[in-house]
């Protein structure tokens, strides 16, 4: 958490001779999108991009090559950021780099062989003296996806209930954490799933960041595997799968799981597609359309966000639940209700209220 903190930090040491203020860019970082979640109109939205990395680049002497003199993160009350360097003199060129990445936490990058995130600079001011303010920087539009995608994991990174370190998960320390990395090619068709047993990178294509619940679904498969220290249970007849369909004990267990962290971040009970349309997870014993059982995605899903709902037997979070998975991995729905959640500290609930929410999505053991 430490470094998410830090806004602005001048890698080069001041120097003693010149008694000079240093040479500042600040502005807010910015980008348009489409939000899917305000419904099939997706309405275009312009939202700061937080937590975004930053770099200061500059000559500081006539004729020397263009060099990074800070770096930074992006301020989470509005994209801000303040870049500064301490010069001795008017520097002759200077501009701002921004990245589709926040620290080494994760990253948006073009495609699974890229080494490194999207970016783009702004202009480059010369024979710059004093601060400047650029005021709100916009990403360029064909980029601006990768901004989305990159502002919209700060939501699940910060319920990530893990209270170890900053990583995203206490199976790593600081300075060692694993690194979500989202592959996201604007161009492309293939996408929207999490490319697990290849590169663990989750892959979306076109829109589908206008979708936040997509994004934060697929990375909540990544996450699952985090917290069961990269384990995964071995997942049949999962293609398609379908929210109010049978699948299998296996498949309804990790896109339950998935789509219970999308609603569980957003705040809501649905998933929402990149067109904007949505699917509620509101389901009974009697709700038309709906198979019944611990083999429903949806019946698993919706269980899940009514155990670690604010009235819930869970404590009004799912912290605990997170907890539990940090150290006793599920193969499966009945398996995590029945054999795991006794064995958390203090144990989770099997009977009385949280029982009452299984059955009631008609899952009866
Ligand atoms: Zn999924």
């Amino acid at each position: 958490m430490l470094g998410l903190l830090l806004s602005g930090t001048p890698l080069a040491a001041p120097r003693a001779s010149a008694a000079a203020s240093p040479v500042c860019l600040s502005g807010a970082l910015a980008f348009d999108h489409r939000d899917a979640e305000a419904g099939t109109a997706k309405p275009w939205v312009t939202s700061p991009a937080r937590n975004a990395n930053w770099e200061l680049w500059g000559q500081t002497s006539p004729g020397s090559a263009s060099r990074l003199l800070a770096s930074g993160l992006t301020g989470v009350d509005g994209g801000t950021f303040n870049a500064c360097y301490q010069a001795s003199g008017p520097l002759p060129e200077l501009h701002m780099k921004f990245l589709s990445a926040s620290t080494q936490t994760w990253r948006v990058i073009p495609d699974r062989r890229s080494a490194t995130p999207y970016s783009f600079t702004t202009a480059s001011l010369t024979d710059v003296a004093t601060s400047r303010n650029l005021g709100t920087v916009k990403v360029p539009s064909p980029i601006q996806g990768a901004w989305n995608v990159e502002d919209t994991l700060n939501l699940l990174y910060w319920k990530r209930s893990n209270p170890d370190s900053g990583c995203w998960t206490s199976h790593q320390a600081n300075g060692a954490c694993d690194q979500l990395t989202v592959v996201w090619d604007p161009g492309a068709s293939d996408g929207g799933y999490w490319d697990y047993g290849n590169t663990n990178y989750v892959i979306l294509a076109g829109d589908m960041p206008d979708s936040h619940h997509l994004v934060l679904h697929e990375a909540g498969h990544w996450l699952q595997w985090q917290l069961y220290n990269h384990w995964f249970p071995r997942v049949t007849n999962c293609n398609p799968h379908y929210i109010n369909r049978s699948s299998s004990t296996t498949c309804a267990w990790t896109e339950g799981f998935a789509d219970a962290v999308a609603a569980y971040v957003l705040g809501d009970y649905r998933f929402v597609y990149p067109d904007g349309t949505s699917y509620s997870f509101a389901n009974g014993r009697s709700t038309p359309g709906w198979d019944a059982g611990d083999t429903v995605q949806g019946r698993v899903g919706s269980s899940l966000l009514d155990l670690w709902a604010a009235n819930g037997p869970d404590g009004g979070a799912w912290s605990r639940t997170i907890r539990l998975m940090t150290y006793n991995a599920s193969t499966d729905f009945r398996e995590y209700f029945l054999t795991d959640r006794p064995t958390a500290s203090p144990p989770l609930s099997t009977t009385g209220t949280a029982r009452s929410i299984i059955t009631s999505h008609t899952i009866d053991y």
